[in-house]
């Protein structure tokens, strides 16, 4: 056993490349672990989208990771910008957040039984988000917006949801209608496997299509539970909303005794401590939190008013539960996380460092007159092959563009630098990623665009 484990740590800093190297990398090492994992997992992988089915070859198995960088098993370096699909805000392996991992496994690895770290957490949260009263832990994004949906049908009494073309919201049965991100990428509207009745309580609309969203309230007057809405839609491109259209959204819902849930699983933390809400100064009544919020653990919350809250067991009549909520070693690294990010300036230079970055990739396909737009929002950027100046609907974007992305990503993997594997896919930039790394990544996305478009 402790051999297996010693042999995966094996390669030496001579097995490493430097980033930036250029002739195909090799994926000798990854692709005998791929093949077999074919044999344990379907597809290889145990989520979709590693399957790398989007782009060029193996799937890359990861080593390990430090500050902005990756190790393949190759021995190969990469600097990061998919961050673990947005986790790591401060980038890998960060020191603080090992140390309090460390101390807290040292004491045991779960309890199911309350500890002083869930208390810890939420007091952080709590006094640094205004738009929150309460909350719950649990483990990923998915439950977490799942418990949000089943309270807002608790608190309303009523049973259909509104959700947007083009929003991902994890994989639950009542939210796989039409969904972005891997789904989008194999070419898939929904999933086997959901019961149409599960799917009729399901609305789906387009983004920033208020007649349409209006025309639903009229058809299902007294019947929609919920609207749902990616705090800023980043699943599926990054489709910016004006906050007009998401006021719009606060308003028709208050009008039909309808609630707004921020499904802020990838903005909560990102685009600064209160997420969205703060963002465009308007609050929702159920928000939802994941990746970033437990550090690199799994971890999610939803939070609302004290009164909403109320009607979770065992309080309320809402049933909602988990064998590992809350677990001591996630809440540790949640907690050092979030302290780093509640000091003053984090956000501040975080987003100024990808604005730069950002506007410096745009200048340079501007004057290539490459077909290519940079949208960006904090520290989220999307690389779109497109002209279009906007984009905030899910139709809007051409399928056939995001082929050159295949060759964008491996290109950049070539010279170093590692993109979510889907031109649907956004990167986020972190705190862990220097000016001279930026600057080697942006070196090598000239040149990668350069043959994307010779
Ligand atoms: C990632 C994501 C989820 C699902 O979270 P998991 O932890 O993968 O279950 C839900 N909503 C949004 C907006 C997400 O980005």
């Amino acid at each position: 056993m402790l051999d297996s484990i010693k042999k995966i740590f094996a390669n030496t800093e001579e097995d490493r490349r430097p980033a930036g190297a250029k002739p195909d990398i090799s994926r000798e090492k990854s692709s005998v672990l791929f093949e077999k994992a074919k044999k344990y997992f379907p597809g290889g992988v145990n989520s979709p989208v590693r399957a790398f089915k989007s782009v060029y070859g193996t799937p890359l198995f990861i080593e390990k990771g430090d500050g902005c960088f990756l190790w393949d098993v190759d021995g190969n370096q990469f600097i990061d910008f998919c961050c673990s699909w947005g986790p790591l805000i401060l980038g890998h392996n960060h020191s603080k957040i090992k140390e309090a991992v460390t101390i807290a496994l040292e004491k045991g690895l779960s309890f199911g039984a309350p500890t002083a770290l869930e208390n810890e957490l939420a007091e952080l949260i709590l006094k640094h988000n205004k738009y929150i009263e309460r909350l719950r832990f649990v483990s990923s994004g998915t439950e977490a917006v799942m418990s949000a949906i089943r309270l807002a049908r608790g608190y309303t009494k009523r049973d259909k949801i509104i959700k947007f073309e083009g929003c991902y919201h994890g994989h639950s049965d009542a939210l796989l209608v039409k969904a972005g991100s891997g789904l989008v990428t194999f070419g898939e509207t929904s999933s086997l496997g959901v019961p149409k009745a599960f799917a009729n309580e399901t609305i789906v609309v387009g983004l920033n299509d208020k007649e349409a969203l209006s025309k639903a309230f009229e058809d299902f007057k007294g019947e929609i539970a919920a609207v749902i809405i990616e705090g800023v839609p980043a699943n599926n491109g990054l489709l910016l909303q004006s906050k007009e259209y998401i006021q719009f959204l606060r308003e028709i819902t208050q009008t039909h005794g309808s609630l707004l849930i921020f499904d802020e699983v990838i903005t909560g933390f990102r685009l600064g401590f209160e997420g969205a809400a703060a963002y465009y100064g308007i609050q929702p009544d159920i928000l939802t939190y994941g990746k970033i919020i437990g550090g690199g653990m799994p971890v999610g919350a939803y939070g609302a008013s004290a009164e909403l809250m109320s009607y979770i067991s065992p309080d309320g009549g809402v049933y909602q539960a988990g064998t590992l909520s809350g677990n001591p070693v996630a809440m540790a690294a949640g907690i050092a996380q979030l302290t780093e990010l509640s000091k003053a300036g984090f956000y501040k230079d975080l987003n100024k460092k990808t604005e730069e970055f950002v506007t410096a990739i745009q200048r340079y396909v501007s004057a290539k007159n490459y077909k290519v737009t940079l949208f960006h929002v904090a520290s989220i950027f999307w690389i779109a092959f497109t002209d279009q100046e906007q984009i905030q609907t899910a139709c809007a974007i051409d399928p056939k563009s995001i082929e050159k992305y295949k060759i964008l990503h491996r290109e950049l993997l070539n010279r170093g630098v590692y993109l979510g594997p889907s031109g649907y896919e956004v990167g986020f930039v972190s705190a862990a990623h220097t000016k001279i790394e930026l600057e080697k990544a942006k070196r090598a996305i000239f040149e990668s665009l350069d043959v994307v478009f010779s």
